[in-house]
């Protein structure tokens, strides 16, 4: 059998750093766990535009459609913010989102331990939290028509947006939310506004219709979204999997890892249909941007890169054992105090750079090994 493949595109800004600790990751699993990777680099966002004049190459889409995985730092910068909309950084990114047909956005909220007291909530409702929300992503309102701001003949405007959602697009994502719960603790809380919009009815029934016919061995509930962000910051670890559209899901995933301290720690996974070998189309990346404010001066904090790698190897390669190593090896690091800048602001800890901070980890990975 081939070796599983993988294309790295760092990207922009902070985003070659924080790839660089993350290739040492992938270096230590080749070395010490004989897992082999065919990995290849590519360029995305401005890079892109600077040697292409597109932030994503045609060549670059083919090999992200070809190969088991995509991993992604980030992109974008003050340098391209004057180019035009249809060749800005973000529009490579949005481009393998859509091509790849990427519709479950997959964000883990996990508070390590030693984090807790980043979290704007207390400690003990924060400490041990582990939850996944499934957001929808490539259909509802931020796509559907009519859309667009008109005149209405009586001096004033109107703007439309409009929710629409298929049976076919609430299933898919339901069941990339049933299947993930299989691999966790088998519970998955679906989110609407039902009494409200007639999308929310029938996101309600289809996501009933695919447990009862497909999953009846996971434990299923529905709770209006707005309920559901008061529960998330009443009580977060209530839940297992959250299954929710593109809109609701926006602001619940955003709401929910800000309970876990910071944007360098956050890592995220975007899946779409499976491939001829069964693996799920998949993109891997951090949810924060290029941070042009520290490029450059290793100040970045390669956590986030490192567990969306950690993702990878659970939800794209079946080795969620392997995954727990990693995971692991993080929490290790923050226990042991070692803080990149942007974990430092509670006071206490070893300053470490971006490299530092990738080292730990290595070290950390070792020790494992016993
Ligand atoms: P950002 O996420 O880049 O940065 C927000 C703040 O968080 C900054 O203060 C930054 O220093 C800090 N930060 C982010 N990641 C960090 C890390 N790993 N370690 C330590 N600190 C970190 O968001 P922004 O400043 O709004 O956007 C900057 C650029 O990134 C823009 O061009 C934007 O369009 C782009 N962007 C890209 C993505 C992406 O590639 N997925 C996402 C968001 C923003």
């Amino acid at each position: 059998m081939s070796n599983p493949s993988l294309l790295i595109l760092a990207g922009d800004g902070i985003g070659p750093e924080v790839m660089a600790e993350t290739r040492k990751v992938i270096d230590w699993y080749e070395r010490n766990r004989d897992i082999r990777f065919d990995v290849t680099e590519d360029l995305v966002g401005g890079c892109a535009y600077d040697v292409h004049g597109v932030p994503l190459a045609d060549a670059t889409m083919q090999k992200a459609q070809e190969v088991d995985a995509v991993l992604l730092g980030a992109v974008g910068g003050p340098k391209y913010d004057a180019l035009d909309f249809s060749v800005k950084p973000e529009r490579g990114l949005l481009r393998l989102r859509k091509e790849m047909d990427l519709f479950a956005n997959l964000r883990p909220a996990q508070c390590f331990d030693a984090l807790a007291d980043f979290s704007s909530l207390k400690r003990e409702v924060v400490a041990g939290l582990d939850i996944m929300i499934v957001r929808e992503l490539t259909s509802g309102i931020y796509f559907g028509e009519p859309r667009g701001i008109t005149d209405d003949n009586e001096g004033g405007r109107i703007g439309v947006n409009t929710q629409r959602y298929t049976t076919s697009e609430i299933r898919r994502v339901a069941r990339a939310a049933f299947d993930l719960a299989q691999k966790r603790d088998g519970r998955v809380c679906s989110m609407e506004k039902a009494n409200v919009m007639e999308s929310g009815i029938l996101w309600r029934e289809e996501v009933q219709w695919v447990h009862d016919n497909e999953y009846p061995d996971i434990q299923l509930s529905h709770m209006y979204a707005d309920a559901g962000l008061m529960q998330i910051v009443r009580f977060p670890k209530q839940f297992d999997v959250i299954v929710t559209d593109n809109l609701f899901g926006d602001l619940l995933s955003d709401a929910a890892s800000m309970l876990t301290g910071s944007l360098g720690m956050l890592p995220s996974a975007s899946l779409g249909a499976p491939m001829a070998n069964g693996r799920p189309k998949a993109l891997y990346e951090p949810v924060h941007g290029s941070a042009p404010d520290i490029a450059g001066q290793g100040k970045a904090n390669p956590c986030a890169t490192i567990l969306s790698f950690a993702m990878a190897l659970r939800y794209s390669f079946d080795l969620g054992d392997e995954a727990a190593r990693l995971e692991n090896a993080v929490e290790a690091v923050l226990a042991k105090g070692i803080r990149t800048p942007d974990l430092m602001q509670a006071g206490g800890g070893t300053p470490a750079t971006t490299a530092q901070m990738g080292d730990a980890v290595i070290a950390a990975l070792e020790e494992t090994l016993g």
